[in-house]
């Protein structure tokens, strides 16, 4: 249900690769990458998205930003359906919403200079209202970085500095929603705690919001309002961090937390799971996560659980 507080509605959000087979390359199944998502994220604030690698969470974030195509569903971005509107109206829809990437090496053309790369979407959406290399300058100097550094290339940065080009690059269009997909993990933890606090401070000075994207769970709760964990294509709980993180609802989330890096404390730093996540191609009946829960009974093995409110948490299992 879509509220004027959110800047984002997700509901029943399916992104499926198909399989294709033979000489007629006739589609013979789904790789259910996100498979019935559906989450909200309100102005201003930060849900974050925690799960192993190959949960889906990177095709959900570019499913949101039009990289891949939704299979079903339907995304709300301020109130507005996206495949309802034309394509003028889809556009200017599209500039609310920016992704920053991992590795911002790749992220930026090498044979383009700081000047153009962060001018480039202005300049095609002609956005442009005064001279580039003003333009240039104040968004340079909103990231850390020194205007003199505009007619240099992006092998001539460190990974922290790239990652701030990117990051005035996404936040020169004025969006209201940039998807940051993973966006320190390829960084020195020395600068992991500098790019966080950028982000927050741009949060804080232009009301954004944002899907943070993460294996990390104590990066995502350091910086996000609500966090929802996902498990082969589907978001398994939901709710605020504190909530989740202390009083964890669901044996995955509860395996997750289990698996933060304690000083001191040696048994953690791995998820501790039997077996590996299935196939998004071939996923179990049932509750997914039967095959490798502690607590699985016999229905889990029948039965997919419905989501359950458990005071402000959302939960899919039958523990509940
Ligand atoms: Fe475990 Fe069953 Fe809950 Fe799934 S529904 S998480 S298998 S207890």
């Amino acid at each position: 249900m879509h509220s004027n507080s959110n800047i984002l509605d997700v509901t029943d959000l399916k992104t499926w690769f198909p399989i294709k087979k033979g000489v007629l390359a006739r589609t013979v199944g789904y790789v259910r990458a996100v498979d019935g998502v559906t989450l909200s994220v309100a102005r201003g604030q930060t849900l974050g998205l925690v799960g192993e690698s190959g949960c889906g969470k990177t095709t959900l974030g570019r499913t949101l930003v039009g990289l891949e195509k939704a299979h079903a569903g339907e995304v709300l971005v301020d109130g507005s359906p996206l495949s309802r509107l034309d394509r003028r109206a889809l556009q200017a829809m599209r500039q609310k919403i920016q992704i920053i990437f991992q590795d911002p090496l790749s992220a930026l053309n090498p044979r383009m200079n700081i000047l153009d790369i962060v001018t480039e979407g202005l300049a095609r959406f002609s956005m442009l209202e005064e001279d580039r290399e003003a333009v240039a300058g104040r968004l340079m100097r909103e990231v850390g970085l020194r205007e003199n550094m505009l007619y240099r290339y992006p092998h001539e940065f460190s990974g922290g500095q790239r990652q701030r080009i990117n990051i005035a690059r996404a936040v020169s269009m004025k969006p209201e929603f940039i998807v940051c997909d993973e966006p320190v993990s390829a960084l020195d933890v020395s600068v992991r705690a500098q790019i966080i606090n950028l982000m927050l401070d741009l949060r804080e000075k232009y009301g954004l919001a944002y899907l943070f994207i993460s294996h990390d769970l104590s990066v995502v709760s350091h910086i996000s309002q609500r966090v929802a964990v996902m498990y082969l294509g589907k978001i398994v709980e939901n709710g605020p961090t504190a909530a989740v993180i202390h009083s964890p609802k669901h044996p995955y989330t509860r395996a997750l937390i289990e698996a933060v890096p304690v000083p001191g404390e040696r048994r953690r730093g791995k998820i501790v799971l039997s077996g590996n996540m299935p196939s998004p191609a071939n996923p179990p009946p049932g509750c997914p996560f039967h095959p490798r829960c502690p607590d699985g009974m016999t229905v889990c093995r029948e039965t997919f659980p419905r989501e359950r409110a458990i005071d402000d948490q959302r939960v899919c299992c039958h523990l509940y």
